[in-house]
């Protein structure tokens, strides 16, 4: 053969079309996208992704919700793009407005004062109803209900590797209650006081701490102080009924009380991980190493390269951020006494 010719194998046969699996062997789940009809081509591209790379085998629902009224494009387009059944709600006027104990002039100040120090979202109102939404209330929505697992997914994500198993079904059958695959540090402005109420919380509800918890991921002094690691909450997976039980609602209301979502900025993704790092088991949290994903500015490309090549993973590796300085993956690792994937060491730079 040409010597330009390198080692051309034939591709592999193509997989038969899938059919959707039996009702039995799959998992009580949907996704769930939280949109304004404005996003309507960003997640198109998202669902699209997650559609060619998993969920034309699966046909899972598809839960949208909204503060206001989905509009007939956006309902068109994603309603084409999804193989299972797709759901819109309108979010209740109480989940998406001021509780009735935050003083608006107060949290007007607060917003005005963190635009002038340009801190993220700082000045945004809708930003703070969405993180409270996303916090306290998207799992108790009633289109949510009837699911058991909820997959959470956000406009202008990329996908970049072929999904061979079912992630739903892996949560139920391995007991796990929440997932995620990147991981990193929070804005310290965005959440001054958000580990005080932490703390607050955990002395008044004792009962709800786990016995073998994550706390060792949040914080370097025994609980003293928050080290600001949190789950990147824009992908997650995870169990509605541990939203939905006393101590998850327990906790967001004590949270909701002390005002942080208005008077500071408190995200989503800190008040999720907090949560499931003292209250659930550490064994119940799961790092998906196989699920490739982007979000702006982070890359999560599966470090391994035969896991890499089997999944047909389209990310660049050097991108990966997992064992880089500013993520908390090393951490969960190392707390769980878990080996990190074989090449980590390749990737720290
Ligand atoms: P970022 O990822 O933190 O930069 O925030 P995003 O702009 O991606 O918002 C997070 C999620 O909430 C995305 O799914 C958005 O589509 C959604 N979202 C943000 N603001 C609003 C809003 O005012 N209304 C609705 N309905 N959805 C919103
Ligand atoms: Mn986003």
């Amino acid at each position: 053969a040409p010597d330009t010719v390198q080692d051309a194998s034939p591709p592999p046969p193509e997989a038969p079309a899938e059919k959707a699996p039996p009702a039995d062997e799959r998992a009580n789940a949907t996704f769930v996208t939280l949109a304004r009809n404005s996003d309507v081509w960003e997640i198109a591209k998202s669902i699209r992704q997650v559609e060619d790379r998993f969920n034309r085998n699966y046909h899972y629902d598809w839960v949208f919700l909204n503060d206001k009224p989905f509009d007939d494009t956006f309902k068109k387009t994603t309603t084409a793009l999804v193989s299972g059944k797709t759901h819109y709600g309108l979010i209740p006027k109480n989940h998406w407005s001021y509780p009735d104990w935050i003083d608006q002039d107060k949290a007007k100040k607060v917003r005005e004062d963190m635009g002038q120090r340009k801190i993220i979202y700082g000045d945004s109102v809708s930003y703070r109803h969405m993180c409270r939404y996303e916090s306290g209330f998207f799992f108790r929505h009633p289109l949510m209900e009837q699911y058991d697992y909820y997959w959470r997914v956000e406009p202008s994500i990329d996908l970049y590797c072929d999904i061979s198993f079912d992630p739903f079904k892996f949560m139920r059958d391995n007991k796990k209650k929440y997932s995620f695959v990147l991981s990193l540090y929070e804005y310290y402005e965005t959440i001054p006081t958000l580990w005080d109420s932490v703390k607050k919380f955990m002395k008044e509800h004792p009962e709800h701490i786990a016995e073998d918890n994550s706390l060792s991921f949040l914080s370097d002094d025994g609980g003293k102080t928050y080290n600001k690691c949190h789950f990147w909450s824009n992908f997650e997976i995870g169990d509605l009924n541990w939203l939905r039980s006393d101590a998850y609602v327990d906790y967001f209301d004590s949270l909701d009380h002390d005002g942080g979502f208005f008077y500071e900025r408190w995200g989503d993704a800190p008040v999720h991980s907090i949560a499931a790092a003292l209250m659930l088991k550490r064994d119940e949290i799961h790092f998906f190493n196989e699920i490739g994903y982007y979000h702006v500015p982070f890359t999560h490309c599966p470090t391994g390269e035969q896991t890499r090549l089997d999944l047909k993973c389209h990310c660049n590796p050097n991108d990966n951020f997992d064992w880089k300085g500013y993520s908390c993956t090393a951490r969960f690792f190392e707390m769980n006494n878990m080996d990190k994937p074989a090449g980590y060491e390749d990737e720290q730079e």
